[in-house]
């Protein structure tokens, strides 16, 4: 590291010194505590704002955003000091946000000044709360047939439609959202990306409860929906070129997400000695599960050398493109594998829902194992990543049918 670096390093260290509370800098693992900002924001830890606050300030929520709109303005090698300094300190995420992950880049990519100006710098600060209205009941996988109409209208699109398995959508303020601005158009081209307030006449907001007992995501119905003509992201057509761009933001996203759900967190070979014992050489009991352990920690750590270098490529500037399919399908198949095996390991302890007899993390587990399966879904399924990948990776002739998320 050379002394700018270096010194770098050292304000970093000193900044979370100074303003990272000790409750921060501890894993977070309850669901209501996640910091999710937005204009109706839920702090449930009084230490979470603060450190929100802190780091919005310095531009840190958004590092290698543009000064201007609030971002950190760091280049790529600052940016990897302070992450680092942040995982060595072993901070909480200061601000969680669909802006922040994936409307952002975006919006900065294809945004007019005005809408960089408008947009930006709430999400960097944690004031503005985002869904993504993509997914139709007749649109999913096949996104690109979505039927949500807008419709110009002087100076405003007027919106009809529905959306479904929209994530958090009763507690976001706006939701970006895909729209069919042409329908006379081809089905990839006639759409558009349009910024709707939450708030506005018109929008119903129905939560779905899921197999997991929690209700994380919604259906949004819009019903003759004014929404500002200056919302709209890119030209009218654009719209499919810039929901490609957003879920490869997305699919990178996923693919690496460490939260209170990751499964690399968990040590197996622990799981099997509380569950299963050893023998008298201190080994796991069982041969058969002492392969399949080192399998999946050997597939896990060759999965995050290969990030690793992609990451690198990322910050050079090359990417993200198509490979985030890659790593969407292979992350999210491989978590379904670990948390099986965790679940498989711990016998009738490993269905503990809720009650007496089981311990805390065991109840966290069996929540943690169905929510898993869900990730291979979200974002793209793991077939369509299949797709993805043979098309637009190794380059092999398109689906006969045309369908596919891309
Ligand atoms: C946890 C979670 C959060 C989500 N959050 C959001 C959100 O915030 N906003 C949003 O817009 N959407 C969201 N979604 C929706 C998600 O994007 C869709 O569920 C996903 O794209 C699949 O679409 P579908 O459910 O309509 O399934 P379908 O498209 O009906 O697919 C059904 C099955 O058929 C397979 N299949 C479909 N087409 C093909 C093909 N061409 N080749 C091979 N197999 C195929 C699929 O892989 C799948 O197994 C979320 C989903 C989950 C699980």
């Amino acid at each position: 590291m050379n002394d700018e670096l270096e010194t770098f390093r050292r304000e970093c260290a000193a900044f979370i010194e100074a303003k990272c509370p000790a409750s921060m800098r501890t894993p977070l693992v309850r669901e209501d505590e996640e910091p999710w900002g937005g204009r109706r924001p839920v702090f449930t830890h009084p230490d979470t704002k603060p450190w929100m606050d802190a780091m919005a300030e310095r531009g840190f929520t958004a590092p290698t955003w543009p000064r201007e709109y609030g971002g950190g303005g760091l280049d790529e090698a600052h940016a990897r000091v302070l992450e680092d300094e942040l995982r060595r300190a072993g901070c909480r995420p200061a601000l969680k946000s669909f802006g922040l992950w994936m409307l952002g880049p975006v919006l900065l990519q294809y945004g007019t000044e005005a809408q960089k100006q408008a947009w930006i710098p709430g999400i960097v600060r944690g004031e503005t709360r985002w869904c993504q209205g993509y997914s139709e009941p007749g649109a999913g996988s096949d996104l690109a047939s979505l039927q949500t109409r807008a419709v110009l209208d002087g100076d405003a699109y007027v919106v009809d439609g529905g959306k479904v398995w929209t994530s958090h959508a009763d507690k976001a303020d706006y939701m970006f959202c895909l729209v069919r601005t042409d329908p006379s158009a081809r089905k990839h081209e006639g759409i558009g990306f349009l910024l709707i307030d939450m708030r506005a006449p018109g929008i119903t907001v129905r939560p779905i409860r899921l197999i997991s007992g929690a209700s994380p995501f919604c259906e949004t119905f819009f019903d003759g929906v004014r929404v500002p003509r200056a919302n709209l992201v890119g030209r009218p057509g654009e719209g499919w070129t810039i929901a490609k761009a957003l879920l490869s933001h997305e699919r990178a996203l996923i693919s690496k997400m460490r939260d209170a759900r990751s499964s690399e967190d968990v040590s197996l070979e622990a799981l099997a000695r509380r569950y299963l014992g050893t023998d008298e050489s201190g080994a796991i009991d069982h041969p058969s599960l002492r392969d399949r352990i080192a399998q999946a920690n050997l597939d896990l750590l060759c999965n995050k050398l290969t990030m690793r270098r992609s990451e690198e490529a990322v910050r050079a500037g090359l990417g993200p493109g198509p490979e985030t399919s890659m790593f969407k399908l292979y992350g999210t198949e491989l978590s379904k594998r670990r948390y099986e095996l965790m679940v498989e390991m711990a016998g009738f302890s490993g269905l503990g829902w809720e009650g007496e007899g089981f311990e805390a993390d065991e109840l966290v587990r069996t929540r943690s194992w169905l929510r898993s399966r869900a990730s291979s879904i979200e974002g793209g399924s793991s077939e369509i990543q299949l797709n993805v990948i043979a098309k637009r990776v190794l380059g092999l002739p398109d689906d006969p049918h045309g369908r596919g998320r891309e």
